[in-house]
């Protein structure tokens, strides 16, 4: 591995680097909070494509909690090809969503 302050490589089970001297932390436990969000906001935006009297409202959490889950997990380095797929899918069940509305709108103004 290599040393997080000189960047120079020393040996795995080095505890404190020979080439600096600073103590070598092991890797810390990644947040997982954000890709947590993304695959809450993906599993979401596709279950918002069959919610019916729900969808809109599934819709916009999803779109959120993609969007909340892509900022943490992109400042953590982590993958965020779901959340990027959950807000797509959000926006376009959300769009779904109102043309379905628009139409059931227009519908009933018809018949009225
Ligand atoms: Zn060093």
């Amino acid at each position: 591995m290599f040393c997080r302050n000189c960047g120079k490589a020393i040996d795995d089970r080095a505890v404190i680097c020979p080439h600096c001297g600073v103590p070598v932390r092991q890797e810390a436990p990644r947040n997982k909070l954000g890709f947590g969000l993304c695959i809450a906001g993906f599993v979401l935006s596709l279950l918002s494509l069959w919610l019916g009297v729900y969808y809109c409202v599934a819709s916009i959490v999803a779109i959120v909690l993609s969007a909340i889950g892509m900022n943490i997990a992109k400042k953590n380095g982590d993958s965020h090809g779901l959340g990027t797929a959950g807000l797509v899918i959000g926006i376009v069940s959300l769009v779904l969503w109102i043309i379905v509305l628009a139409a059931v709108a227009s519908a009933v103004n018809a018949i009225l």
